[in-house]
């Protein structure tokens, strides 16, 4: 029986093994609008309801065979949003169906839709639409079973202005008489929900591969193209590991900058971030990794997101794998040296006993958004990696991994099921000295355990030794005035993955002297590169020395590039750098409308600008804080305003300095601390302010007779 604490629906008497979506994408009005079908089966007797999860759905009828069914929506739960309990009416017992038709539209509060605004996209001229629903959002793009736990197949016909691409096989459309086209889907293989994706824009497709065509706004075609041309060795360097591709086609669509995240695994129709267009086809291995996904995730699929491990530990894995055979040896080692580097990162960041550090956490009344990191990912593959070591090497692992994917294909699996089939497996084929080195293993410890993993792998560090020598040459040179011993061949013999390990370093070391970044720039055109992972260290790296004639090229690169790994640090920096403040707020006031309203969001705060709208409504809490400060006596206002407009500096300085020490490695305090200092001052102060307004508030309140709308606070106060 499957157990999902993120799931709300009665999992244990009901799946779903298919669902038609039959929807309208409405632009002006921001909504989908439509039915879901839901083809139910009973798996236990007695079942007389089904409860789906939904999450800020408009419900507007539920019924079966045209007869309308009596149904609830449940109280909102914070995390998991409202459950919608169907009454059947009568009882189904165990095998028997039913198809339950939903009629719904979507809100502006669903998180799985995200509406671009012409502005926000490559062409300006038409609006966009993505979704994105891993972990559990899916529940606010149609009411389902959100469970990584229920595998079904799915179809939909989507009715739109633009045309539109699902995580499936395109199997048609139809012109309406409205001027809209009705795009027909079909996925036949079974999935989960959070697998459902949909985009709607000004696309168009460009045939890369056999099986493959990129997608994306025709502005950028033949760059994506270009870029992503090995697509089909990718795939068929996974079949030669794992087994055939199963899912007929596999398209990526490459979204419009703003799109915040790198990529996502979507079935038939990878989604990535335009920041992989190098130029140079060096940021490729994303695309390895989300065609590992194919099997390790999509295939083969995590039971709950307790065991996310399985999903991404394995396709880390599968896709060093990929890389190794087609690059060699040393570069996957290389790949498993920069995600150790992440996974200490991650496991700082929480602090070694926090249990999302354990790569088996427990996630009863847990949002799994909160608790993703590189932990699955990295302690995920050191674990395999490991395992691989100990069992004989490539000649025992790889078949195993191989039966891994036919034995489990079409099913969702918890860590129990991986760990009694690695066992049988090495049992059946190796016999018993294979499971005397299973049974030394420290499960306990690798499962459960926070914090680093048990064991520390060694990875052949050849590349890295490269980086590191030529870091520490710039290091010792720092004192020579003009330094002789550097030349463009540093760089030369490099891979982009090197040259960003290289810079990584170099952000480690108090700054270098302006004269040597003019120095490096010359030598290894840091400033015009095209690739953004390179870019954007060597823009980190001269705005932590204020090296200002950097700073026009970091607001071109942060204006146009929301992915939020991007574009959050360098405004961020450029807003601590010396003379950057402003520019930075200018900028990103100047572009507010380019950014994704998360990323907006949180950009606004970085730089104390909270109070910036954002969204275009303002919240309850500044509607009455304005009715408040407009009772006011003059005198008393410009004292509260002149201490408010102290305290968002302070706010926006202190909250900087901490998100860019939670990044920032050890070595880098030496640089930090003195400013962190600074603030820490600032903060004392800024307590100072708040108190006295506080006060203030208290006795305006009293004077004005006003209602109180925060009583509890204030009782803890006093
Ligand atoms: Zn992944």
């Amino acid at each position: 029986m499957p157990y999902d604490p993120t799931s709300l629906s009665n999992l244990d008497e009901v799946k779903t093994t298919h669902i038609h979506l039959d929807l309208a994408v409405d632009f002006a009005a921001k909504t989908l609008t439509g039915s879901a079908e839901l083809d139910v089966e009973a798996i236990a007797d007695n079942v007389s309801k089904v409860v789906l999860d939904t999450s800020f759905i408009d419900i507007r009828s539920v019924s079966v065979d045209g007869q309308a069914l009596k149904h609830t929506l449940e109280k909102r739960h914070e995390k998991y949003g409202s459950a919608l309990t169907i009454e059947l009416g009568h009882s189904l017992s165990k095998g028997h169906t039913a198809k339950l038709v939903i009629g719904y539209a979507t809100t502006e509060e669903c998180t799985a839709c995200q509406w671009l605004e012409p502005s926000q996209t490559v062409g300006k001229k038409h609006p966009y639409l993505f979704t994105q629903c891993q972990a559990i959002h899916a529940r606010s793009l149609v009411p389902c079973q959100d469970s990584p736990s229920i595998k079904l197949t799915y179809s939909a016909n989507i009715t739109a202005p633009l045309r539109a691409v699902m995580s499936a096989v395109a199997t048609g459309e139809e012109k309406q008489a409205n001027g809209a086209t009705t795009y027909k889907f079909q996925q036949k293989t079974r999935m989960p929900s959070y697998l459902i994706a949909l985009a709607v824009g000004n696309l168009e497709g460009r045939e890369i591969g056999p099986r493959s065509t990129v997608w994306t706004e025709p502005e950028v075609i033949e760059a994506a193209a270009w870029e992503f041309v090995d697509t089909e060795k990718f795939i068929r360097t996974g079949e030669e590991f794992l087994t055939p591709y199963d899912w007929g086609r596999y398209d990526l669509l490459v979204l419009p900058a703003s799109f915040p995240y790198g990529g996502m695994e979507n079935p038939c129709l990878t989604f990535v971030t335009p920041s992989l267009l190098a130029g140079d086809r060096s940021l490729v291995d994303v695309v390895a990794h989300e065609i590992a996904h194919s099997w390790m995730g999509n295939l083969v699929t995590t039971e709950n997101w307790e065991h996310f491990w399985l999903n991404e530990g394995f396709t880390v894995f599968v896709e060093r794998k990929i890389l190794g055979h087609m690059q060699g040896k040393e570069h996957s080692e290389f790949s498993a040296i920069i995600g150790h580097k992440a996974l200490v990162e991650s496991v700082d960041l929480y602090g070694k006993d926090h249990p999302f550090t354990a790569l088996r956490p427990c996630l009863r009344g847990e949002d799994p958004d909160d608790a993703f990191s590189s932990v699955p990912y990295e302690k995920g593959f050191n674990m395999l990696y490991y395992l691989e070591k100990q069992l004989g090497g490539e000649k025992v692992f790889d078949p195993y991994v191989r039966a891994h994917v036919q034995e489990f294909a079409g099913r969702s699996i918890n860590t129990d099921d991986w760990k009694a089939f690695l066992y049988s497996f090495m049992e059946k084929h190796h016999g018993q000295e294979k499971v005397d080195i299973l049974n030394k293993v420290d499960w306990e410890a690798w499962l459960s355990g926070t914090g680093m993993p048990p064991v520390e792998n060694k990875f052949d560090d050849t590349l890295a030794k490269e980086c590191n020598c030529l870091c520490k040459k710039w290091d010792q040179s720092r004192h020579e005035a003009k330094p002789q011993e550097f030349t463009p061949q540093d760089l030369e013999n490099f891979s982009s993955t090197q040259r960003v390990v290289f810079l990584e370093r170099v952000s480690e070391l108090a700054p270098l002297p302006h004269s040597h970044l003019d120095l490096m720039d010359e030598l290894y055109n840091l400033t015009t590169v095209r690739n953004c992972e390179i870019k954007f260290r060597w823009q980190m790296i001269c705005l932590a020395a204020d090296y200002e004639k950097i700073y026009p090229e970091v607001a071109a690169f942060a204006s146009t590039m929301g992915r939020m790994k991007f574009c959050r640090p360098l405004l961020r920096s450029l807003y601590l750098a010396k003379n950057g403040s402003e520019l930075a707020r200018n900028t990103f006031l100047k572009h507010k409308s380019f950014y994704h309203p998360i990323a907006a969001t949180m950009i606004a705060k970085d730089l104390g600008l909270s109070n910036v709208n954002v969204h275009s409504e303002m919240e309850p809490s500044h509607v009455f804080a304005a009715q408040l400060l407009d009772a006011l006596p003059e005198p008393e206002m410009a004292e509260i305003q002149r201490r408010q407009s102290d305290m968002s500096v302070s706010i926006q300085k202190a909250s900087a300095s901490l998100s860019a020490l939670n990044e920032f490695s050890a070595a880098k305090w030496a640089v930090l601390h003195p400013k962190f200092e600074a603030h820490t001052r600032a903060i004392k102060e800024l307590q100072a302010d708040l108190d006295y307004v506080f006060r203030r508030i208290r006795a305006m309140k009293t004077k004005l007779n006003l209602p109180n709308l925060d009583d509890d606070d204030e009782e803890e106060e006093e």
